[in-house]
């Protein structure tokens, strides 16, 4: 038996319940069972309906600057001629939306005045335009109206979008910044599950970091430093010498405000280097070119599938790498991302599994590759 193979039964033996869903299923039942429902006011044939829902998360979550537990999050539906829509605005506290804002923002939102969901453009720009920022809940809006639309055309939502379901990529997995008893433990409990993990950097123990996770896998790496380097140089060595230890590209290795000096790192890292912080939005992508390789592309901060699209197209056309990410989120804003991933390099897509209280069960994860369901819309089947 090899090195993996080992692995892959210790998990499977050892850890079984870490992605059960019978333990999703008691958890979710616990949280959802009297969520408070909240109606928009505004009346007509789709009715907008969201609730509050705090995401717990399966480990404490460190990257460089802080910790947490949970992700508040909003739950967003649409109804529609008998269907309902399903999306998502999560709200980790680093972007600076809350509840009550998403909440207010989505009680001002009148899809009275549109006559189905099928009119996207018009309902998104309508919406984007009621505030600025809003990120999130504009996007939860966005991907309800995409399962929705699937619904109605009995597709799911990668045929809508024209992409080869079986070109889906392998999501890395996110180590968070911990002890080395800690990483060696969560390395060696995801190993066996994933063809490439994500580490968490950023701050003096670096490299004690990534020796302790080469201390019990050889996967491909992948690194996010989250802004955390502060001198270029040394940030140059850092990556010099995550590239001899497999690791494949780098994330947002310095502060975004940097970019003079992210653009000399980038011009002289042996790693693709990719925007994170740097990038929210389509507008932005044209600022960076020539200081990133790429940029990561977060439905929570672009909006939505139909901005992502377009932030793709334009990054493609600008000779950018792409990877798609995401926040800690429910199935239902992780199947929305994994169905673009056939059109990106790298797939970040591990929020779902990051949580013990998913609400659904969509895409889903075999021998380490996305899988998306082959039913309508976002294919979500309550957990509850
Ligand atoms: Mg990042």
């Amino acid at each position: 038996m090899n090195r993996r193979n080992f692995l892959k039964k210790s998990v499977l033996y050892g850890s079984a319940a870490v992605f059960a869903p019978s333990l999703l299923s008691s958890c979710a039942e616990k949280n959802s069972r009297h969520p408070d429902i909240r109606h928009n006011s505004h009346k007509g044939k789709m009715s907008l309906s969201y609730f509050s829902y705090d995401l717990q998360l399966r480990h404490t979550f460190t990257v460089s600057g802080y910790s947490r537990n949970t992700t508040p999050d909003v739950q967003v539906r649409i109804d529609y001629e008998g269907y309902t829509g399903h999306g998502e605005a999560s709200l980790p506290p680093y972007l600076g939306y809350t509840v009550e804002g998403t909440m207010s923002f989505l009680e001002r939102v009148d899809l009275s005045q549109f006559a189905s969901p099928f009119l996207l453009e018009d309902i998104l720009s309508y919406v984007d335009g009621l505030a600025d920022g809003e990120t999130p809940a504009k996007a939860a809006i966005d991907i309800a109206l995409h399962d929705l639309i699937g619904q109605l055309t009995a597709q799911p939502l990668y045929a809508l979008l024209g992409l080869n379901p079986e070109k889906v990529l392998d999501t890395c997995y996110t180590i968070g910044i911990d002890t080395p008893e800690v990483v060696r433990a969560k390395t060696l409990e995801c190993a066996g599950l994933f063809n490439v993990l994500k580490v968490k950097v950023g701050y003096d123990g670096d490299e004690e970091m990534v020796r302790t996770i080469r201390e019990v896998t050889d996967l491909p790496l992948v690194v996010d430093a989250n802004q955390g380097w502060h001198d270029r140089s040394e940030a140059l060595e850092k990556i010099c010498w995550l590239s001899e230890q497999g690791v494949r590209m780098i994330e947002q290795p310095m502060p975004k405000e940097s970019l003079d000096d992210i653009a000399w790192l980038t011009q002289h890292s042996p790693l693709p280097v990719f925007a994170d912080e740097s990038v929210q939005r389509l507008s932005d992508i044209r600022s960076l070119r020539g200081a990133y390789t790429g940029i990561n592309i977060k439905l929570m901060k672009s909006t939505g599938i139909r901005e992502a699209l377009k932030m793709i197209n334009y990054a493609r056309a600008e000779g950018m790498q792409v990877m798609l990410g995401c926040m800690t989120e429910t199935s239902c804003a992780v199947t929305a991302a994994a169905s673009l991933s056939p059109l990106v390099d790298f797939a970040d897509l591990d929020g779902n599994l990051l949580i013990s209280n998913d609400l659904y069960e969509g895409v889903g994860l075999c021998d380490g590759r996305l899988c998306l369901p082959n039913r309508p819309g976002l294919g979500l089947i309550g957990l509850s």
